[in-house]
């Protein structure tokens, strides 16, 4: 057999760096438009680095929680079809808080599968599994959160990447601190949320986050070495609770007067950010910086309802709510993409995209597109014209889809079990409990401040009718409602209802 012929290019390498729970304001690289005292708050040297090289997306878009988001970016495909629409735990078992009305649908409670024998299995190509089968190295370090505890999907191995460090069922850290072994016993939490893989740090004092990006480096270092493309996913267990102090960077928040809990949730952010830039200046040791697209993203918005220092809902600012929420604090998150060669320096896109984005992106970008005799039918957009030109011409009214027919627990600002669309500056919001709706202009009114439902009833009514069409095609789960016996309504036919003047639709019985 004759050696391969060299590609006339050789394929980018692609870091994804994924922070967990980061809010849109949580870095003093401004988001906004305008910078915010949260700005001020936070330090992420390395986030302006990046920003300074590539794009920053300000209206970047995940679900409201993190499986969702995850099985999005790695399936491409939006949650409303994967059904993996809440986090997921336990083997066969539902993580949804009780709720009085509300009823959850029999959502893929187990997470990705690849097996076509699970049931109602996802069994979509995997974004690394299809960057491996055209040559890439796959890595996964970190938190992984794709799949529940003894199933396959928990296994980062099982869903294309080559290596895992540290990646399983858990999605959270049982521990930061190594003196804890990363183990969650310390506040007798189970054994599931100890992070496997990082024993060789316990007792040495290394912050979790730092244990983390040394593994990736040492990934990266033999991926150069074995001259291998490579896609490393470093995907921080940071900033998800339970917080702790970082003791390389917490006495800054203390001294700036801030409370104990905010004060180590800075710190985490700043040790997220201290670890981007060392995978960064690594990227030009190995004098590949040139030939590597950096994508930063968060899972979902930054945690608000509970668990916080200060008031609840407010650490988004000027975004309305946080985790869990439909209001934009709860899904709008943090996203920068740097190219070289291709994205312009400090360039600014405020076109909206979403996680399901991801996957079409990173395949154009590794060459997979032209080289894969199939495509997976995926929900989302390739962004590379807008890598090449931030103001390229893009979709203005196109819609994004959110679907949460789950309960997470806390309640507060858009929180609750919920289905939203986003079109052009528009933001429908159908709460699933008490067929509640709320409707944005969220360019105008970016912290939702103003229910806009009685003075543009035909927005939304349109937008009700786009998005009921769109669940019609993908077999959206609605949840049932207990105080009726009967699922919920689809979004027009419930709008309908509550504006008199329409047939509810007709009711099904709950399975
Ligand atoms: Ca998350």
């Amino acid at each position: 057999m004759s050696s391969a012929v060299a590609p006339a290019v050789r394929p980018p390498n692609i870091l994804v760096f994924l922070v967990d729970d980061m809010g849109w304001q949580d870095t003093s690289v401004p988001f906004h438009a305008q910078e915010t005292p949260l700005n001020r708050r936070y330090h992420t040297p390395a986030m302006a680095r990046l920003a300074s090289g590539g794009v920053k997306f300000t209206q970047a878009y995940c679900a409201c929680v993190c499986s969702p988001s995850r099985v999005s970016l790695l399936t491409g495909l939006n949650a409303a079809r994967h059904r993996v629409t809440n986090w997921t735990m336990h083997r066969d078992r539902a993580t949804d808080a009780k709720h009085a009305v509300i009823v959850p649908p029999e959502w893929n409670v187990n997470g990705i599968s690849l097996d076509p024998a699970t049931p109602r299995a996802v069994c979509a190509p995997t974004l690394p599994g299809l960057l491996r089968r055209v040559g890439y190295r796959t890595i996964h370090v970190g938190k992984a959160h794709f799949g529940a505890e003894d199933t396959p999907g928990a296994d980062p191995l099982n869903l294309g990447f080559d290596v895992n460090v540290a990646g399983h069922a858990a999605g959270g850290p049982g521990s930061y601190l190594s003196e804890q072994g990363f183990s969650g016993v310390w506040r007798k939490a189970d054994r599931y949320w100890d992070i496997p893989g990082l024993d060789k740090y316990h007792g040495t004092g290394t912050f979790l986050t730092e244990a983390l990006t040394r593994e990736a480096l040492a990934e990266m270092d033999r991926a150069v070495r074995d001259q291998c493309p490579f896609f490393l996913y470093m995907s921080h267990y940071a900033v998800h609770v339970p917080f702790a102090p970082d003791p390389r960077f917490i006495q800054r928040y203390r001294d700036a007067g801030l409370d104990e809990t905010e004060a180590q949730y800075a710190a985490l952010i700043e040790g997220m950010d201290k670890s981007l830039g060392d995978l960064l200046d690594a990227l030009d040791r190995h004098g590949i910086g040139d030939n590597t697209l950096v994508l930063f993203l968060s899972d979902n918005g930054g945690l608000s309802a509970h668990g916080r220092g200060g008031p609840p809902h407010t650490h988004n600012a000027p975004l309305s709510s946080g985790k869990g929420s439909a209001h934009e604090g709860g899904i709008r998150v943090p996203m920068l993409v740097r190219w070289p060669g291709v994205t312009a320096p400090a360039s600014v896109c405020d076109h909206y995209t979403t996680v399901e984005d991801i996957l079409p992106t990173l395949l154009e970008v590794g060459g997979a597109a032209g080289r894969l005799a199939v495509l997976p039918p995926g929900d989302g957009r390739s962004l590379v014209p807008l890598l090449r030109r931030a103001d390229a011409a893009w979709p203005a009214a196109r819609p994004l889809f959110w679907h949460y027919p789950n309960i997470w627990g806390p309640t507060g600002p858009g929180l609750g079990p919920f289905s939203a669309i986003r079109a052009g500056a528009w933001k429908l919001i159908d709460y699933h409990a008490d067929r509640r709706f709320e409707l944005f202009n969220v360019v105008e009114d970016i912290s939702e401040t103003t229910n806009r439902l009685s003075d543009s009833p035909a927005t939304a009514r349109a937008l009700a009718e786009q998005l009921s069409d769109w669940f019609r095609q993908v077999g959206a789960q609605m949840p049932g409602d207990r105080t009726t016996g009967h699922l919920v309504p689809l979004p027009d036919a419930a709008l309908a209802a509550a504006a008199g003047g329409g047939a509810p639709g007709r009711p099904t019985r709950i399975a």
